[in-house]
């Protein structure tokens, strides 16, 4: 009976007369963590860009029910989705407290009052680094020294300073060596487990395949496989045709070989 939380529905995006997304449906459920995989210029990004309205998109977009389609970015943000770009964005001179302060500066003079997301309400410091005790360990470090893997968690818990209710990630595996992948990616489990609805967009299909509960493949721009992480992980062969070869990460492709 429930709405799916997040529905786009036949997207295209151009830039200028060369369309990248090509007619892309998707769905997010409430408290699903989503993934969507691809090769290097399938069209991963410009899908997030437009969900989050920095491009503009044809087709069309809604989030808890209501049309997003031609709201703006910021309306965006007031309605709860959130976006971690590939490059992380914090301000590197300002030390990893003063990043996550600014994270929730949406609410600044509002009481809280989401419902749902972070399931204590969220948003405060002292649950930040309940979820990222790494953090907690450096609050007075320089963002810029952190490292890859710091700033990835740094990233994360500052988007959900924000008390966003579909957080959409960016390649949050990108540059970071295996062993730190795997933490990140089981920190976006945990943040999943904790109530927030995720879209993860990966090339490493096999770490995201791996905590994702569903998976979209895009290639060329258009959607060519779709089914539950479980489905596609058994087949990892139709998956590895589309996305060239599977990222290597710290394990074999276990699944493949007994199905599911
Ligand atoms: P990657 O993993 O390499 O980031 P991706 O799946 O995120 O790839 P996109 O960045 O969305 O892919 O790019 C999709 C296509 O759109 C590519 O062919 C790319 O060259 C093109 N493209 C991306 N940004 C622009 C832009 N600003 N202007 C023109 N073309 C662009």
């Amino acid at each position: 009976m429930t709405h799916p939380m997040l529905e786009a529905e036949n997207l295209v995006v151009a830039y200028g007369k060369v369309e990248a997304v090509r007619g892309v449906s998707l769905t997010v459920g409430p408290g699903r963590l989503v993934t969507v995989l691809g090769a290097n210029g399938a069209g991963k990004t410009t899908l997030l860009n437009a969900l989050m309205g920095v491009l503009p998109a044809r087709g069309r977009i809604r989030f808890e029910g209501t049309d997003l389609t031609r709201l703006p970015v910021e309306a965006r943000v007031a309605r709860g989705l959130s976006l971690i770009p590939e490059r992380r964005e914090l301000f590197s001179t300002m030390s990893v407290e003063d990043n996550l302060k600014l994270g929730a500066f949406r609410f600044r003079g509002k009481a809280g009052g989401m419902a749902g997301g972070m399931a204590s309400g969220g948003g405060d410091l002292g649950e930040m680094y309940r979820l990222f005790p790494r953090l907690a360990e450096r609050r007075r470090q320089q963002a810029g020294t952190l490292s890859g893997g710091e700033r990835q968690m740094l990233a994360m818990a500052r988007a959900l300073m924000g008390r966003p209710r579909l957080l959409m990630l960016d390649e949050p595996s990108l540059g970071l060596a295996p062993l730190i992948v795997a933490e990140v990616m089981r920190t976006v489990a945990r943040l999943r487990d904790e109530g927030v609805a995720i879209l993860l967009v990966e090339q490493n299909a096999r770490a995201a395949l791996r905590i994702a509960d569903h998976g979209y493949v895009l290639d060329g721009g258009t959607v060519v496989l779709e089914g539950d992480s479980r489905t596609l992980q058994g087949d990892a062969r139709v998956v590895e045709t589309y996305l060239g070869s599977l990222s290597v990460d710290d394990a074999p492709p276990s699944r493949a070989a007994s199905g599911r």
